[in-house]
């Protein structure tokens, strides 16, 4: 918790090092197959990331990805920083004949809250062979489901707030890349921007990662169960979750994920309406934003006017550790109108 250090030591001021972040850095590192930095929140990271491109350079975006990033790229283009093209990342050649001419290709999948799936490594091998630099936001699926470096990507960002800190008490961000150049830049960004993680933080997150797999393994297994029994709900139009046959990104997401993780979004019918009644009946489950934490998260995202095209009875689902009896009885008498036990 030291802002400087001793001269004659490997560390010299709390901006640029400190030995709590190097533990989780590590940790994440190996998780994810390169070298990875920490940052003050999953958004610092991304900015790191996005301010490594020269002016006027092209990006291709997911239109499913993160909103921030969206955001942060909408603005660049606004001020003339940057060109964005914004693709649907299920559509491989899509993305692909995008990049033609781009300088970076920024992809989510699962995408956030769609839950499509994008085919990592056919992309970035078409991208590379337009030049292009590809970067994967893994947060949904963490590296214990996906890892994307493996897959072809350059570079991972986190937002290390969610699944991996994992208690919905903290921000923090990273970025990893097995590219000793980039991480150098990356460091240098961090460091000049100063968007540093507190070190409180960094033991905290941590700590969080050390019961990833077995918060993980729970969540995914409820995750599971509750998308099969709300496929086929009278109230449910559509369930999204790569881990049902029947879901578009299936083929693809088992052949590149270890898992299909813990997030489910469905369509009930009745749209914003009927969607918003959910969400206001549940007692177990909290509505809220967010994911990744130990708590189940019901949230219907087109509530904000920056999810626009996401389907206004599209609700999200961060599934945490509580019984799933207990959250499935929550939800089915939600779901089927009754009230809330408050
Ligand atoms: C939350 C989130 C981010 C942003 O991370 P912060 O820690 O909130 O800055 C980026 N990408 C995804 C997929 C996220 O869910």
């Amino acid at each position: 918790m030291s802002s400087t250090f001793r001269h004659g030591g490997d560390q010299l001021y709390g901006r640029d090092d400190n030995d709590t972040w190097l533990a989780l850095e590590e940790v994440l590192g190996e998780l994810e197959g390169g070298t990875a930095l920490v940052f003050s929140s999953g958004m610092a990271a991304i900015s790191a990331v996005l301010e490594t491109l020269p002016i006027g350079s092209t990006v291709v975006v997911a239109e499913g990805a993160y909103n921030g990033t969206r955001k942060w790229c909408t603005d660049a283009a606004g001020r003339g920083r940057l060109g964005m093209r914004l693709v649907d990342v299920t559509d491989t050649a899509g993305v692909v004949a995008a990049s033609d001419g781009a300088q970076m290709v920024w992809l989510e999948s699962p995408t956030n809250p769609s839950l499509a799936i994008a085919d990592i490594a056919a992309i970035a091998a078409g991208a590379h062979r337009a030049g292009a630099t590809v970067v994967v936001d893994n947060t949904l699926a963490t590296p214990l489901l996906q890892r994307p470096l493996a897959l072809g990507a350059d570079i991972v960002v986190h937002s290390v707030t969610k699944w991996l800190a994992g208690h919905s008490d903290l921000l923090m961000g990273a970025a990893v890349t097995a590219d000793p150049d980039q991480v150098e830049t990356l460091r240098g960004r961090r460091s000049l921007y100063g968007g540093v993680p507190g070190s409180v933080e960094a033991w905290m997150a941590l700590r969080g990662v050390r019961t990833l797999p077995a918060r993980m393994d729970r969540a995914q297994a409820t995750a599971g169960e509750l998308a099969r029994r709300l496929d086929g709900h009278p109230a449910v139009e559509r369930v999204r979750y790569p881990g049902l046959p029947g879901d578009p990104g299936h083929a693809v997401a088992t052949r590149q994920m270890d898992g299909p993780g813990a997030m489910v979004a469905f369509d009930v019918r009745g749209g914003a309406a009927a969607a918003e009644a959910v969400c206001a009946a549940v007692s177990v489950l909290t509505p809220g934003t967010s994911l990744g934490g130990v708590e189940t998260l019901i949230e219907r995202r087109a509530r904000y006017a920056f999810e626009e095209g996401t389907p206004p009875g599209l609700l999200r689902l961060s599934v945490g550790q509580e019984d799933v009896e207990d959250l499935w009885e929550d939800l089915d008498r939600a779901l089927t109108g009754g009230a809330g036990q408050g």
